[in-house]
């Protein structure tokens, strides 16, 4: 395991010495709008360092949540595929163009969409006769109208629900549970998470006239999360819902109580599939030195379920990599370019991060991140090329430290809006956020503003900042540290 334990300061803040240009300072005072106090921290003209940009950032930057305040005001949800997620690529591009991105573009794709319609009810009928909170899952079937009463079975996993026998839910609902608890790393959500993706797709091949699931998540509010379910295409698509945690604790203790007696729900969802839609992702460049050589991709993306006005998710990521793009400009024009990918269509099937790949698949990057964990600090730093350029994995890991981030030999594997970086086998790299409360809020309408710790935030900044500066300065390859362009583009790993 590499140690962090002892720091020796980066060489780099020297190695980075230069003035800032004028258009980068401009850039950066326009991105700062209401926050002039950081801008006057470096004069135009000053010499300025990626470190002490970062450590400014630190303590000033206001770009990200100008970025995550405007588009949750001036927006709010922004369900893919849909008028509303339009208006955010037209916000988003007009604030990216008036700090000062170039070759700001909506790179258009269809897709299939798929809304949630008006009505969400349920009510258990008995034996303890109680309305309670549903909100539908992204592709669940519509109940119709009028709705479906049936009796509900429990079954505590995925894995309980996979061993029931084929028929043996004829004409029932399915009711999912899980022990999802809060963790650091998320990684409850790869636990829990397959009741909701997998879930009412089993329940329907084994003859479920709809389920209900536990929502995943961790809170103590009556609100349900929503998220995608899918149904394989030889499985007909049933209503699915989920409940919030409150009521699903309520429906187990029904269950405790109920004996002999049969446990019966009517449930009402009245989702609608929409047919074929456009949406966009919406790409801009701080455009670098260097046009031969590949760019550093950082990722986001801006659409959020039709309930959420997300701001951890993920509003707050496409203001942390676009505020990270900016103040890296400031300690000069960077040698590659730097290209903010905010993705469409992320929640409801990774239909922009896959039409992203498919559009720029011949055209290499040279390493990829993303931000989509809310905006809680980062305190991980994984990489994909500990092995194959560790020089530079210990160079970011060293400069990192600083922000109280950890080194670590897990490999990165990037996050959903980076397909294009899994697909090229090119590096990629993790910036492990805090995500102890993210599954409190994760497809809510909590997922709002106020939830928004700005000190975390700004951590956050300076994190990407430093990251993003350093990669876009490197001339050798990111994940070999050869020679580009003699470096073969698909030594991953
Ligand atoms: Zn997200």
């Amino acid at each position: 395991m590499k140690t962090h334990a002892r720091l020796a300061l980066p060489a780099l803040a020297s190695a980075l010495i230069v003035t800032t240009p004028a258009w980068a300072q401009s850039a950066f005072e326009a991105a700062q709008g209401r926050g002039r106090e950081a801008a006057a921290t470096t004069a135009p003209g000053a010499p300025s360092t990626l470190e002490t940009i970062a450590s400014d950032a630190l303590e000033n930057d206001t770009i990200a949540y100008d970025f995550v305040e405007g588009v949750t005001t001036e927006v709010g949800p922004r369900q893919a595929g849909t008028e509303a997620e339009a208006r955010a690529r037209v916000w988003a591009m007009a604030w990216l163009k008036a700090r000062g991105f170039e070759n700001v573009e909506a790179e258009p794709f269809e897709m299939e969409t798929w809304v949630p319609g008006d009505t969400h009810k349920v009510e258990v009928l008995a034996p303890f006769p109680q309305p309670m909170v549903v909100q539908p899952l992204g592709n669940s079937a519509s109940t119709g109208p009028e709705g479906i009463e049936a009796e509900v079975v429990e079954f505590e996993s995925v894995a309980a629900l996979s061993a029931a026998e084929d028929g043996s839910l004829d004409g029932k609902i399915a009711y999912i549970t899980h022990q999802m608890r809060p963790s650091m790393d998320g990684s409850h959500y790869g636990f829990a998470g397959p009741v909701r993706w997998f879930g009412p797709s089993i329940a329907a091949s084994k003859g479920a006239v709809a389920t209900v699931i536990r929502s995943v998540g961790t809170d103590r509010s009556r609100n349900p999360h929503t998220g995608g379910t899918s149904f394989p295409a030889r499985t007909s698509p049933i209503p699915a819902g989920a409940l919030s945690l409150a009521d699903a604790d309520n429906l187990e203790r029904m269950f405790d109580r109920a004996g002999t007696r049969a446990v019966r729900m009517k449930l009402t969802l009245t989702p609608r599939l929409l047919g074929t839609t456009k949406s966009a992702n919406v790409v801009g460049e701080i455009v670098g030195s260097n046009p031969d050589l590949p760019p550093v991709l950082l990722a986001c993306h801006l659409d959020s379920w039709w309930n959420a006005p997300g701001a951890f998710d993920d509003g707050a990521g496409c203001g942390i990599i676009t505020a990270a793009a900016l103040h890296v400009a400031r300690a000069g024009q960077p040698l590659r370019t730097i290209r903010v990918l905010l993705a469409g269509a992320e929640e409801v099937g990774l239909w922009g991060s896959k039409a992203y790949s498919a559009a720029h698949i011949d055209e290499p990057i040279a390493v990829g991140l993303e931000s989509d964990f809310g905006a809680d600090r980062i305190w991980r730093f994984e990489s994909n090329f500990g092995e194959t350029n560790p020089d530079l994995h210990r160079r970011l890991a060293q400069a990192l430290a600083r922000y109280g981030v950890a080194n670590s030999t897990i490999t990165a594997s990037g996050g959903a809006d980076i397909n294009i970086a899994r697909d090229q086998k090119t590096a990629i790299i993790d910036l492990q956020q805090d995500g102890t409360r993210y599954f409190d809020l994760h497809h809510t309408p909590d997922d709002t503003l106020d939830k928004i710790d700005k000190v975390q935030l700004r951590q956050n900044v300076a994190v990407w900042t430093t990251v993003a500066g350093i990669l876009s300065q490197e001339a050798a390859s990111i994940q070999t540290g050869g020679l580009i362009p003699s470096a073969p583009p698909t030594m991953g790993q």
